[in-house]
């Protein structure tokens, strides 16, 4: 597939840089959050700022052992609250580009970019700009072809970085890193790819036939290992955001009786809420029609459809099909169209958008 233009944007050492930011005496010194920020408990490093680090000091350590290299670091709880303010108004500026934006957690986020008018590299530093600006945070941005590259792109160059990989280069820049960027290879996998088969880079695994990853990894990690050796990855950026379900809906002030009046009314609604849809970048698989004749009584046809349209034409043709099987024997007080099974419009292969359920509530390292 080609032309996809996708950015990984990553909040540099975000939970440790949020509290520097609110307390400027912190600037410049070794921070680490983690657990409840007393570093004789158990509890591991969320997030240790760049001083820190150069300590030895990483996400996912013990704060014992954290202590142990750096015992003159300021230990700070977690304070999700703060994190997430922070979050939101960086998950806002991301979704101001017009892109569709897949968060991963409080600090991260995917951004498809296809199709909008600039380019990657210029929706990137405009995205790093506003942060600096009006976070006064920084982020680390990779642009690449698909999320594989764009995420590796956006770990090459931290603090503050921007990567651009275009797609006639990714073999040459993945192939000297080590093969544990790639997704799917843990140490395990590291260790056996080294001990077997020599490999430590991207570009010996590239250099692989797949038959011999087959036979090591099994027939489908093995073909997983290929393809992203080869710096291939397909995979959608899912935004999570979507609404269920787009409607419109009108009471009348006078009771509608003449069925040529009502099917224009279901008509009108049902173009307004394909404008909605297609305003906000969705496609739709069900459509329903909502009735209220007089006094009270509501009801609602519904139907699926075999293939995801943002056509008004069809949809209106759905609603009018729906109105058909509803018996109009006493005056209409109330109309609606609402459209469900919502995907996103520019996906080749439509996929449902599952609900957008609240954030999981991670301790991530950030
Ligand atoms: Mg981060």
């Amino acid at each position: 597939m080609g032309g996809r233009t996708i950015l990984h944007v990553d909040m540099d050492a975000f939970f440790a840089a949020v509290e520097q930011l609110r307390r400027p005496e912190l600037r410049g010194r070794p921070v680490v959050v983690g657990g409840d920020g007393d570093p004789r408990k158990r509890g591991v490093v969320s997030t240790a700022s760049y001083e820190a680090r150069a300590f030895g000091v990483h996400s996912a350590m013990p704060l014992r052992v954290a202590y142990r290299r750096c015992p003159h670091a300021v230990f700070l709880p977690v304070d999700f609250a703060a994190y997430r303010a922070a979050s939101e108004r960086m998950h806002a500026i991301l979704r101001e580009t017009g892109a569709r934006v897949e968060s991963l957690g409080l600090d991260e986020a995917f951004l498809d970019c296809t199709g909008l008018p600039d380019d990657g590299e210029t929706i990137a530093r405009a995205i790093k700009a506003r942060i600096a600006d009006e976070l006064h945070l920084t982020a680390s941005v990779g642009v690449g072809p698909n999320k594989l590259v764009a995420k590796i792109a956006s770990g090459l160059v931290k603090p503050d970085g921007l990567t651009v990989i275009r797609e006639d280069e990714v073999a040459a820049r993945l192939a000297p890193l080590p093969v544990t960027v790639l997704w799917g290879v843990g140490p395990k996998t590291a260790a056996r790819l080294r001990e077997v088969l020599g490999v430590r880079t991207v570009g010996d695994l590239a250099a692989m036939p797949e038959a011999r990853l087959r036979a090591l990894f099994g027939p489908r990690h093995g073909a997983h290992l290929h393809e992203t050796a080869l710096g291939r990855d397909e995979s959608p950026v899912e935004t999570d955001w979507a609404p269920k379900s787009i409607s419109r809906e009108r009471t009348f002030q006078v009771d509608l009786r003449r069925p040529q009046e009502i099917r224009e009314t279901v008509g009108r609604l049902a173009r307004e809420v394909a404008g909605d849809l297609r305003e906000q970048g969705y496609r739709t698989a069900n459509v329903t029609l909502k009735v209220r004749l007089v006094p009270f009584r509501t009801l609602t046809r519904s139907r699926t459809l075999t293939v995801p349209t943002d056509d008004p034409a069809e949809i209106a043709l759905a609603a009018a099909r729906l109105l058909d099987r509803v018996p109009l024997d006493r005056p209409v007080r109330l109309l609606g169209v609402r459209v469900a099974k919502l995907s996103p419009a520019s996906d080749a292969a439509p996929t449902p958008c599952a609900g957008a359920g609240p954030e999981p509530d991670p301790a991530p390292p950030a």
